[in-house]
């Protein structure tokens, strides 16, 4: 993997003309696996050129010929599901298994939103004036610029990219600098597939430069971001004099509430799998489980034992759980370990590296008891592998703390009530909701995103709203001559 061209401008790809970029594997990190000069401002400018020159053509193409070249991606995806995976998995450090889940994931993202190229409708409306026929069309927004993390590096450009092409957009696209090959493999599918030149764009470089060109720039008609709070809200903020569409889905602190009628063992399956999966580096992980204090001991001992079942390991060997991606997430893991007993939780299982493993990312899943629901490790995120278990004495408190975090963005609940269940939908301050489920995962044709500090609340990710997000409604008057 010496390849060190990862700026694809107006379907050329070219050497960065930044600084040096290096991409680790987090399970031996010792050496980079691929050192590659990042883009430089001016080839962020240069890419935003490339995609409004083609905009008017690619907003004008057939919108058969926009379906077709994406199910032509979808195609190539699954085609190339091993390489991709074991690419994904490589520098980003998840089970090889989760990685080919991903990329098929992606697949059917572009299955589903090519569909939505001769879905592109609008609403006739009755007119006030009886000489006046009054309708709406939809339009694409133009130049888009889609910001992504690593912790789905093939799956969030894919729910972004598709529906963003299949609306007629074009795209410049800035991955996380931590996970830029998969990214790469994913442009050079779609320009394989067909996509024209100056339609997709991708710029690599960091965040503090590239992303923010991208999202400074006059030309770009609408930011797509998913990442970290403090960054969504800054671009949010950068972006709101010029009054575009943005959206920016961000952090989480999601609760698994646990109800006294639950079904303990699925409880526990849930929240094991929403904690540990992934390595906890998921936007809906579990990292709040609320007990009611009647099941907490059985709903305690139950997750503990699960937490002690899972292998760590490299994901090329199919663990249950990889390694954190960087050093910073490492560092900041064992730091939140080390937080937890500051604050008087107590450690139940989990803290450590794992033995054998002292040279990659590792941490053994983690449980804390007797959390403090206001204390910084029941409060902040932390993208680990490290469950806080709070009990509560009932509902209204369940509620209460489930609702008292900056976050709001997945939250499930446990119970037999489907009355309770009901309730908790209405009360529960989250954008996605599990009744007897994981906080974790979601369909594509299902809106995603969250509340409070976890979304600019503007226009959900997939199903219908994607499609709302990247196209502008107009209203059309037209009165007969
Ligand atoms: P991050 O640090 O916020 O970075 C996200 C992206 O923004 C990266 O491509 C980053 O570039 C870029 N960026 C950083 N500063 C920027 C700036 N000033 N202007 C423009 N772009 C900028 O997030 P991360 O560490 O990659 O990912 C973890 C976070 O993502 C967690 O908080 C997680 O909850 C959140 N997340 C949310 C969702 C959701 O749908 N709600 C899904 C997944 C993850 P570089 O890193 O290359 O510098
Ligand atoms: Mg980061």
């Amino acid at each position: 993997m010496t390849d060190t061209t990862y700026q694809y401008i107006d379907g050329e790809w070219l050497p960065g003309d930044g600084e040096d970029i290096s991409v680790v594997n987090p399970a031996e990190p010792s050496d980079p696996i691929v050192s590659f000069p990042a883009a430089s401002r001016d080839q962020a400018a240069a890419a935003i050129g490339a995609a409004d020159d083609a905009r008017a053509d690619w907003a004008a193409t057939i919108p058969d010929e926009r379906e077709s070249l994406l199910y032509d991606v979808a195609d190539r995806l699954e085609d190339n599901v091993d390489e991709l995976a074991e690419i994904l998995t490589t520098e980003e450090g998840k089970p090889i298994s989760s990685s080919r889940g991903e990329v098929a994931r992606t697949a059917d993202m572009f299955r589903y939103f090519a569909g939505y190229a001769r879905r592109t409708t609008g609403e006739t409306v009755p007119s006030s004036d009886p000489e006046t026929f009054t309708y709406t069309i939809r339009e694409p927004l133009g130049v888009v610029a889609l910001v992504t993390p690593w912790n789905f590096p093939i799956g969030t450009p894919g729910w972004k990219l598709a529906p963003a092409l299949a609306t007629g957009n074009t795209v410049v696209f800035k991955p996380s600098s931590e996970t830029p090959m998969v990214a790469k493999r994913l442009v050079e599918l779609l320009a394989a597939a067909g996509i024209p030149d100056g339609v997709v764009n991708l710029v690599v470089g960091a965040g503090s430069t590239v992303g923010d060109a991208l999202t400074t720039d006059d030309r770009v008609d609408g930011v797509s971001f998913t990442g970290s709070t403090d960054v969504g809200r800054h671009i949010a903020d950068a972006v709101a004099t010029r009054g575009i569409p943005i959206q920016t889905e961000m952090g989480g602190k999601n609760p698994v509430v646990v109800l006294p009628d639950a079904d303990v063992e699925a409880a526990a399956d849930a929240a094991a799998v929403g904690a540990f999966g992934g390595t906890g580096q998921a936007c809906t992980a579990t990292s709040r489980l609320l007990v009611h204090e009647d099941v907490a001991e059985a709903v305690i001992e139950a997750v503990v034992d699960r937490a002690e079942a899972m292998t760590v390991g490299p994901g090329m060997t199919n663990p249950d759980i990889g390694p954190a991606v960087s050093a910073d997430q490492d560092e900041n893991n064992f730091g939140y370990v080390n937080v937890g007993k500051a604050e008087g939780a107590t450690l139940r299982t989990g803290g450590t590296r794992p033995n054998g493993l002292e040279t990659g990312y590792y941490i053994e899943p983690t449980v804390f008891t007797d959390v403090d629901p206001d204390s910084r490790l029941a409060q902040d995120e932390v993208f680990g592998p490290v469950l806080s278990i709070i009990e509560v004495c009932d509902f209204d408190e369940a509620i209460d703390v489930a609702n008292g975090v900056d976050y709001g963005l997945s939250a499930s609940v446990f119970t037999a009530d489907m009355a309770r269940a009901r309730a908790f939908t209405h009360r529960i301050e989250a954008g996605v909701i599990k009744i007897n489920g994981t906080t974790t995962g979601s369909d594509i044709q299902m809106p995603f995103g969250g509340m409070k500090a976890s979304s600019s609340e503007t226009k959900k990710e997939l199903g219908q709203s994607a499609y709302e997000f990247y196209t502008h409604e107009k209203a059309v008057y037209r009165t007969d001559p």
